[in-house]
């Protein structure tokens, strides 16, 4: 059966505004079945890297946070740190920046809270039955919450072809070392030339992995390393460092099981809700990431935005909608596309067709088949 994807495509008139028709389509998606009066509800999203603009902004937030409140809920805006050395890999820099593109808790009536906590040590594990996975790491305040809400920049990503949804819940709701575990990475790449034997990372690897060997420079024991990322931000030299290749089937495999470890895991708090609900804004369509620090052309005008309770047909309908607009030139598209044209494979042609999204299904997920309800 075809799940229900809610469509508002940014028209507005004096008397239905932004926030006007935003409210009414929170209300068409049922929000208030998932998010109830008294919760703190985690609003999953993407502050932006430094030097972004693509990001969703502030102001498009806060209609939704009123929404919320006004349900009686306690939202909070929050995201968790990174695993490459940037400006958000830590909880305070990631706050500060943060609030330096405008998320101001007064303004928005809501805090930033980075839920996997200063320096992601904030962690809870569940088990999980994957083909890859046994367990994995989530950050702590977002299990922590009530009620999920994903709040995703539909757009391309480096690797994984597209970040929509999906990969919010997975690597967004991830800590570093959940983040490592998915890319495959199991424990960090030594480049010991350039080491001072200054001895940081050593105080931070809770493992004991690390240590200065007799010739003065850092040594990886790989037996002792359980993959945590916590070293890869304390060396200014840079000699530890994420290891990026990878088999992309299997990483994006990982990143839906974890996607799924965490809807399934507000699907089983409560017996009549899901627990999750998910809104992508297909505004901005870059053909990279949030966290590359430059935002390069949108390759299609701005469509719309999306909320649905089913992360799969959310992405699909988000894949579909991207490539049937009309391609903007100059981009960074191929200039022979046109519309209809798989704009994200056109781009990243190293990623799996259906960019995981049928191995979500098989997860349980939900499902690409989806009527789009435009309202
Ligand atoms: S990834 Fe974690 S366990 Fe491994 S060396 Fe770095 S700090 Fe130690
Ligand atoms: S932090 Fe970097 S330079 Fe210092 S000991 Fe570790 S690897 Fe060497």
């Amino acid at each position: 059966m075809p799940s229900d994807v809610f469509f508002w495509n940014l028209r507005t008139t004096r008397k239905a505004t932004y926030e006007v028709r935003l409210r009414r389509l929170l209300k068409a998606a049922d929000v208030p079945e998932t998010v109830r009066s008294g919760d703190l509800t985690a609003v999953k999203m993407h502050f932006g890297e430094s030097g972004v603009t693509g990001f969703v902004p502030p102001m498009w937030v806060r209609p939704l946070v009123a929404f919320l409140r006004k349900i009686g809920a306690k939202p909070f805006l929050t995201d968790t740190n990174t695993l490459y050395v940037g400006s958000r890999g830590d909880a305070v820099s990631h706050g500060l920046l943060a609030a330096e593109h405008g998320f101001d808790p007064l303004l928005l009536q809501a805090p930033v809270i980075i839920a996997d906590g200063v320096n992601s040590r904030n962690e809870t594990t569940i088990p999980f039955s994957g083909k890859h996975l046994r367990e994995v790491h989530l950050a702590g305040d977002i299990l922590a919450a009530d009620s999920l809400v994903t709040l995703s920049h539909f757009k391309g990503h480096e690797l994984a072809g597209i970040g929509g949804c999906l990969k919010n819940l997975a690597m967004g709701c991830a800590t570093r070392r959940g983040k490592m575990q998915q890319h495959g990475c199991l424990a960090p790449l030594v480049h010991a030339q350039n080491c001072t034997g200054c001895g940081a990372c050593t105080e931070v690897c809770a493992s004991k992995a690390l240590r200065i060997a007799p010739q003065g420079k850092i040594e990886l024991n790989p037996e002792l390393c359980v993959g945590c990322g916590a070293c890869l931000h304390s060396c200014r030299e840079k000699c530890l460092v994420v290891d990026w290749q990878t088999d992309v089937t299997a990483f994006i495999e990982r990143m839906m099981e974890y996607a799924a470890a965490v809807v399934h895991s507000f699907a089983n708090r409560r017996e009549t809700a899901p627990g999750c609900v998910h809104i992508s804004f297909v505004t901005q369509v870059t053909p990279q990431c949030d966290c590359t620090g430059y935002s390069d052309k949108p390759v299609c005008p701005d469509i719309g935005v999306l909320v649905s309770h089913d992360p799969v047909a959310l992405d699909q309908a988000c894949l579909d909608l991207v490539n049937a607009a009309q391609p903007l030139h100059p981009s960074h598209l191929p200039l022979d596309i046109l519309a209809g044209a798989d704009k994200f494979r056109a781009m990243h042609p190293h990623v799996p067709e259906d960019f995981g999204l049928g191995y979500a299904e098989s997860l349980g997920l939900g499902t690409r088949k989806y009527r789009l309800r435009e309202i």
